[in-house]
């Protein structure tokens, strides 16, 4: 018989690419979302598929959508634009909705997967992150919204493996990208994808040295299935190992997409951190995973996705 899978926030980026992945691997799934960051044309191509479902919730209320075998929890704002907008909804999802797909996940014997973040390290000080390393995060400032529920999260899930035996899993996800990420949420892949592809200057926050690792979606997802089957409960980094800087982030859209823009530098955002990249060697030994798209091939991508957002609006 077919697994019943539960996916929140089945109508976000990487959520609508879960629930692809879970169809195609034989899954029943059900989709739960609130709509505050997602958007239905991500599922519309599920509309048809008997096995999918959506149905419309916020998480942080207690819910029961039936017998369920694995819970997928995407569930929460992720960009900084989004989270700064949704500042207490954040905390609220990263706490009472972690323990309330938590419930359920005791309540059915279902395995459990959530989806964590590079942010809880916070503006590291040690380079490339380790899964042992603790972070170093500011608890009160404009970020914490995010990085506190999502340690939070963290919490809570090592406590129901611990004092329940949930079969629980902890991805820490680096910055992904792909299609589907929303044109307009902030991040500097989309940010500098539609500015390029408009011809409008690309803005860069501050002199561009700070520096991420960028995964392409579809090496993410590979990592995260894996993850889910496997016996690890500690946190695993699924991310890119490859770092760049932003300036030369914004070299590559400009590269790849043809366009003559500008580069503008503005203010950087306050506690914006300053290196980023994961250490995935714990992904490679236990999952044997490691991701497999450039930048370059990732961008490639995308780049219909993105012009259809830009002639959309
Ligand atoms: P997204 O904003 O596209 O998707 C999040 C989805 O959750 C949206 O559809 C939103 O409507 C839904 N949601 C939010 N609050 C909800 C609630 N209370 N009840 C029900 N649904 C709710 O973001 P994403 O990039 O797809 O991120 C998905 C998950 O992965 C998030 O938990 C995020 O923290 C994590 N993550 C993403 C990245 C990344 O680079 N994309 C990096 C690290 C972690
Ligand atoms: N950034 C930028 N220009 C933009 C959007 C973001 O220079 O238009 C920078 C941002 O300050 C950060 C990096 O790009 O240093 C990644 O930002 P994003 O919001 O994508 O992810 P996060 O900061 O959460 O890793």
């Amino acid at each position: 018989m077919s697994r019943s899978t539960l996916v929140t926030g089945a109508a976000g980026f990487l959520g609508s690419h879960l629930c692809d992945a879970l169809l195609s691997e034989g899954d029943n799934v059900v989709g739960v979302d609130n709509l505050s960051t997602g958007n239905l044309a991500n599922l519309s191509h599920l509309s048809r598929d008997s096995r999918f479902s959506l149905v419309e919730l916020d998480i942080c209320k207690p819910f029961d959508t039936g017998k369920v075998d694995y819970i997928f929890n995407f569930a929460s704002p992720a960009s900084p634009i989004d989270y700064s907008r949704l500042g207490v909804e954040t905390l609220l999802v990263g706490s009472a909705g972690t323990i309330n797909t938590l419930d359920l996940a005791r309540k059915y014997g279902a395995g459990y997967l959530h989806a964590s973040t590079s942010e809880c390290y916070g503006d590291p000080e040690v380079h490339p992150q380790v899964e042992t390393y603790w972070g170093k995060v500011n608890p009160i400032g404009p970020r914490s919204v995010y990085d506190e529920a999502k340690r939070f999260s963290e919490a809570a899930v090592m406590a129901y493996h611990r004092y329940y035996g949930v079969d629980t899993h902890l991805v820490r996800i680096f910055n992904t990208y792909g299609p589907r990420l929303q044109a307009n949420d902030g991040r500097v892949i989309s940010n500098l994808i539609v500015q390029a592809l408009r011809g409008e200057p690309l803005t860069i926050y501050g002199d561009g040295s700070q520096t991420r690792s960028f995964c392409y979606v579809a090496d993410l997802i590979e990592g995260i299935l894996l993850l889910s089957r496997s016996d690890e409960h500690l946190p695993v980094n699924i991310g890119n190992p490859v770092e760049w800087t932003i300036l030369e982030c914004a070299r590559e859209i400009l590269a790849v997409t043809g366009s003559k823009s500008e580069i503008l530098f503005q203010d950087l955002p306050q506690d914006d951190p300053t290196r980023r990249r994961p250490d995935i060697t714990r992904a490679r030994t236990l999952l044997n995973w490691e991701p497999k798209i450039s930048l370059r091939q990732g961008l490639e991508r995308s780049l219909e996705y993105f012009r259809a957002c830009v002639s959309s609006r």
